[in-house]
């Protein structure tokens, strides 16, 4: 499949963890199809705000677990708030970004559609459609598991969400399922 990126704007990255979005750019980045600094991470901007990688709220007993994810929801308000204006930023001096985080709250979304239209630059998904049973094997290899619980959560969610993306208002939509055979074609001349 080829996927035609823009030369400035937004390309949002949609899948539950463990579909596989960290793990296309940082093949990306290593084939030197994008630059590190396209890539803008929630995962990245919770420790840089937190100094916290992962939090586990797993078999904890009930209270201690809605605590931490509590505190959870806490650091990810502060991290999508300084990655928002990381991306406004860039958008304003059209740049290219690549937002990797799971986006699979119609809101999330949203927010990014009207931050490219307010900043005129092009909006685009790359959705990774990844069956359950992959997204659980995965899950259980990796060091910091999310849990079955979790990943079938957002599973169902997307599941659901995936029928509404083509019509939100993207440049285009890509549903992947595999990323080996991806070929990116990338506009040097803005549009
Ligand atoms: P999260 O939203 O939790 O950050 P993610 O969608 O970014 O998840 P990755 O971090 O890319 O997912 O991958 C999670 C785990 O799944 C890693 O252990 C990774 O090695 C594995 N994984 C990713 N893609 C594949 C694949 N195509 N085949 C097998 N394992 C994969």
């Amino acid at each position: 499949m080829q996927i035609r990126l823009p030369h400035a704007g937004i390309v949002l990255l949609v899948g539950p963890s463990n579909s596989g979005k960290s793990t296309l750019l940082k093949s990306m980045i290593e084939k030197k199809e994008i630059l590190p600094s396209e890539v803008i991470s929630s995962d990245d901007f919770r420790v840089l705000v937190s100094d916290i990688e992962f939090i586990d709220w797993r078999d904890r007993p009930k209270d201690e677990a809605d605590n931490l994810m509590d505190e959870y929801q806490t650091i990810s308000r502060e991290a999508f708030s300084m990655m928002d204006s990381v991306i406004d930023a860039r958008a304003r001096l059209n740049k290219l970004t690549f937002v990797d985080a799971t986006h699979l709250h119609p809101d999330d979304r949203k927010r990014y559609i009207a931050l490219a239209r307010k900043n005129n630059v092009p909006i685009l998904s790359i959705v990774f459609d990844i069956p359950e049973e992959d997204l659980l094997s995965r899950d259980a290899g990796r060091e910091n598991p999310r849990g079955k619980k979790r990943i079938k959560q957002q599973f169902q969610t997307f599941k659901r969400e995936k029928n509404y993306l083509k019509k939100e208002g993207y440049m285009s939509v890509y549903l992947i399922r595999e990323h080996d055979n991806l070929q990116f074609i990338r506009s040097k001349n803005p549009v």
